[in-house]
């Protein structure tokens, strides 16, 4: 047996960065967790993110060049969205919306929109997921839809796309059109000849699911991925780091490639297995599954059906916030892990951000006391001018109280030059536009709700779960209320 490269097997959990937590919404259980099912890209395998979206984004850009688009110019930014954004196909815009669906941040194409044009165009809409109009940015392969999307507005604007008539009708071709990029072979192919380019490589990851495996649990690895592109990815990125007799397939009880998540989880597909993992050769599987093998389709019943269990003793982990995990959760009420690679960039930016922080926070203190102040003497001048007031309590003199009121209302003026930079710093961490993943302002986004609606626990990657062990008692934190004491 090869060593095996224990690079952060010493890790122990106080020396971890603290974006690499496994943090908690509904208390999980390791130990009655019977079987983990896991997602492959960008759950298992971490992507360099600027080249698999950079390729997505040229492949489709390709396509609209050759429509005759006048698309030679574009670039993609990987800076210009963030997961959890929605697209507006209605408006041509990208929104930041609240835990409310109030929006709270918009950009017109990738121009941003102003405070006043934010106000005038979304005051009385509530972004709701239901519905058509709003497209929930779910995952990282949602960056190149996005920035291409954004763009392309700015040239509709300028009637440069020929028979494009909406916005929506311009959505409605991206997504059709990255669809096919990820679809057809070329893609892909560029991605299988070169993974070094495109896979973050792992060690520790291949170490935390060989831990789970020997604990008792049953794995499995569920993906929407292809069977060639499967095997080519995980072979890359699993087996140089397994003990030498040991291949990625051995590490799984099942696996499903082309599982068509969300569907999965509520249709049964057609079941094949696969029969020469070398060509990928498909049987239809009257059988139903069995252990060790391999398939494509199926559904999440057959899953627990296959290994007795019920949905309360497998926990899937993914990346994808409504195929991974708001379907599981709905639908099967699997316990659900929710990839989030981007925790790490946002938590060294917040942990760095904490002295400033502590300022923003105390500044805010005083705003407050002194309001509070600035309200009760204007209420006390309100009384002395119309001459009532408490039983027993005579009127205060006018001059005096308007002389207060104006000492606080400058004392407010700086304090808010002091504040307003640093809000808007703090409105800037994890990315200088969109702000931080969690927040919109002072509350949750809407991302933040859907994760805490759907996400059991989240975490930046699989790999942190080695440090709670197979073992570990994941407990909620008592969560907080308005009414809490400070
Ligand atoms: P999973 O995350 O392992 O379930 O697999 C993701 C698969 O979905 C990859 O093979 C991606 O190429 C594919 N995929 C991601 N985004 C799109 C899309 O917008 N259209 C079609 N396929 C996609
Ligand atoms: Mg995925």
């Amino acid at each position: 047996m090869n060593p095996l490269p224990r690079t952060s097997g010493s890790t122990t959990i106080g020396t971890l960065a603290p974006g690499r937590g496994v943090f908690c919404n509904r208390t999980l259980n390791l130990r009655s967790i019977k079987a983990i099912g896991y997602d492959m890209d960008y759950t298992l395998i971490h992507y360099h993110v600027d080249q698999w979206e950079g390729v997505a984004y040229e492949h489709t850009r390709e396509r609209f060049a050759a429509r005759g688009w006048p698309v030679q110019d574009l670039r993609f930014d990987p800076h210009s969205v963030t997961r959890g954004l929605l697209i507006d196909r209605e408006l041509g815009n990208l929104v930041k919306a609240n835990r409310f669906g109030y929006v709270i941040k918009a950009a017109h194409g990738t121009r941003v929109l102003s405070f006043d044009e934010l106000r005038r165009t979304y005051a009385g809409t509530s972004v709701e997921l239901s519905v058509d109009r709003f497209v929930f940015l779910n995952t990282l392969f949602s960056y190149s839809e996005a920035c291409l999307f954004a763009q392309l507005v700015d040239l509709l604007d300028q009637d440069r796309l020929e028979g494009v008539l909406s916005y929506g009708a311009l959505y409605d071709e991206v997504r059709s059109t990255l669809d096919e990029a990820h679809s057809l072979g070329e893609m892909k192919a560029e991605i299988m000849d070169d993974p070094a380019r495109f896979v973050v490589p792992d060690p520790e990851t291949p170490l935390a699911l060989l831990d789970q495996k020997h604990a008792g649990k049953s794995l499995l690895l569920i993906t929407n991925s292809e069977w060639d592109f499967t095997r080519t990815m995980m072979t890359w990125s699993f087996d140089p780091f397994l003990p030498e007799d040991m291949t990625w397939r051995d590490l799984f009880d099942i696996v499903i490639v082309s599982a068509r998540k969300p569907s999965f989880f509520h249709d049964r597909n057609r079941l094949f297995e696969v029969t020469d993992p070398e060509t990928g050769l498909l049987a239809p599987s009257s059988q139903g599954m069995a252990k060790g093998g391999a398939y494509f389709g199926g559904g999440a019943r057959l899953v627990e059906t296959t290994l007795n269990l019920t949905g309360d003793e497998i926990l899937y982990v993914g990346d994808h916030l409504f195929g991974d995990v708001h379907a599981s959760k709905d639908i099967r009420q699997w316990r659900t892990a929710l990839v989030l690679r981007e925790m790490e960039r946002e938590a060294a930016d917040l942990y760095a951000f904490e002295p400033k922080q502590e300022r923003l926070t105390a500044l805010m203190r005083e705003k407050v006391t002194l309001e509070g102040e600035i309200s009760q003497l204007r209420l006390q001048s309100q009384r002395a001018r119309r001459h009532y007031g408490p039983p027993g309590e005579g009127p205060k003199d006018r001059k005096t109280l308007d002389r207060e009121i104006s000492r606080i209302r400058e004392r407010l003026v700086t304090l808010d030059e002091q504040i307003g930079p640093l809000a808007r710093e703090s409105s800037e961490l994890g990315n200088a536009t969109w702000g931080p993943l969690m927040r919109a302002g002072n509350d949750k986004s809407l991302f933040a709700r859907q994760v805490e609606r759907y996400a059991d626990v989240y975490t930046s990657q699989v790999s942190n779960f080695l440090h709670v062990t197979p073992f570990g008692f994941l407990r909620a934190p008592r969560s907080n209320l308005p009414h809490d004491a400070d």
